[in-house]
């Protein structure tokens, strides 16, 4: 089959590699129709994960039509259509029983790497380095899906993939990232980054009763998509400075939630040197734009709440605890429970409260993949998410 493959950084490729088979009696085999490319996966091509190995296969947030069926599985078969989550969960573990499945004991083969570096050990994701399992990815023609009684949801409704491929990831991540933010009716939410995660997040803080949401960003695309239809007000950090823009839109109080939907951000700083001193400069010395987190540390309301969605690939960030301790701050924060959600947010769509094709602006096959890595990592063309078709 066809699969978009990481060489090293900034180094993708199509490539001809085996089809995946049954490995488990609980594994299922999709053809992929639809997947699409996230800003997860540049954190991948930005050579942030160093567990990463030539030819990995990347994707995690596919969509597709089920083919065959290991012998255990009771809830598929060949036909049904169904979209997949990004996260691999068992179903049954103490975490899992406990809908907390992106922290599955059971899903990562490669559980006591991660343990090492992290005390305990995520559960498997697709397409996300050897440390979360090498698991092969889903942007590729073909899918192996472990435990597919517990992941995969079924689509019965003749909704086109456009409108339910992201529950596979960034509806439900921005959906628990508001969920997180602990938001009170009436509420003043902020909102570091317009990207597609962050899009969903404008929209999930509504659902969840906010008063007022204020995005920020410096993409004028993704700010005007943000501010479309009042869904948010909006700052861009090039020409305002965050902090006292926040202020003074909140009579000096500060926002009462905050979501950090950038995290580790290195697209467009550069070389990797020049990303290190532009964080040196911003952690050691102040001299730089603050990093996203410690901006929201700084313009959180006294005794509000940080959310972050964010991915950080570090292991040893250098944290401001004292703003935090100081000033009473909640932090909520992980990967998405991916399953937890599919079956509320599919009603939500189907009920016509979201049509989550709104941030589509690209679609190509997946043989120019890399093209839309291009595209969606500068941002070019008005870029705020590819939608790739095997
Ligand atoms: P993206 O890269 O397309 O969007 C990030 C946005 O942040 C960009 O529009 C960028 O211009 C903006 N930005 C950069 N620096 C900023 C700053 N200082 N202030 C404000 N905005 C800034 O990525 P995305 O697909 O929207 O994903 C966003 C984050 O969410 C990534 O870190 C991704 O890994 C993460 N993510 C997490 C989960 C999860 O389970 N928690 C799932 C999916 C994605
Ligand atoms: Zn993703």
């Amino acid at each position: 089959m066809r699969a978009l493959c990481w060489h090293g950084k900034n180094d993708v490729r199509v490539d001809s590699v085996p089809d995946p088979s049954i490995l488990d009696p609980t594994d299922a085999i999709i053809r992929v129709t639809a997947t699409a490319i996230c800003g997860s996966d540049l954190h991948l091509v930005d050579g942030y994960q160093p567990t990463m190995e030539n030819g990995d296969v990347l994707g995690h947030e596919p969509m597709g039509v089920v083919m065959e069926v290991g012998s255990a599985v009771k809830n598929l078969k060949p036909g049904d259509r169904v979209v997949v989550p990004f996260v691999i969960a068992c179903g049954c573990c103490y975490f899992c029983s406990r809908q907390l499945f992106s922290h599955c004991d059971d899903s990562n083969p490669n559980a006591e790497m991660a343990r090492k570096v992290m005390g305990q050990s995520p559960a498997g994701m697709f397409g996300y380095s050897h440390m979360l399992g090498g698991f092969a990815g889903g942007q590729a023609e073909y899918l192996r899906v472990p435990y597919a009684d517990v992941g995969p949801i079924k689509i019965e409704s003749d909704l086109p993939d456009d409108k339910v491929l992201f529950l596979s990831d960034i509806f439900p991540t921005g959906y628990m990232a508001a969920e997180n933010a602990g938001i009170e009716a009436g509420d003043t939410v902020a909102v570091w980054g317009c990207g597609p995660v962050g899009q969903f997040v404008i929209q999930s803080c509504w659902m969840l009763g906010a008063g007022r949401v204020i995005a920020i960003d410096r993409v004028a695309e993704r700010l005007q998509l943000a501010a479309d239809k009042g869904r948010a007000e909006t700052i861009n950090f090039d020409d305002e400075d965050v902090y006292d823009k926040l202020m003074e839109m909140t009579n000096g109080r500060g926002p009462d939630r905050c979501i950090d939907a950038v995290g580790t951000e290195a697209h467009g700083a550069g070389s990797m040197d020049a990303v290190i001193d532009k964080a040196k400069a911003a952690l050691m010395l102040g001299t730089d734009r603050p990093h996203v987190l410690r901006e929201a540390i700084r313009c959180c309301r006294k005794g509000g709440t940080i959310s972050v969605p964010g991915v950080y690939v570090g292991m040893l960030d250098n944290f401001p605890m004292g703003p935090a301790m100081n000033k009473g701050l909640t932090f909520r924060m992980g990967q998405t429970h991916v399953q937890k959600y599919l079956a509320p947010l599919l009603e939500k769509i189907q009920d016509g409260q979201i049509d989550p094709s709104f941030i589509i602006t690209h679609r190509l096959p997946l043989e120019d993949a890399p093209r839309a890595y291009d595209l969606f990592k500068g941002k070019d063309d008005g870029c705020i998410k590819v939608v790739l078709h095997p």
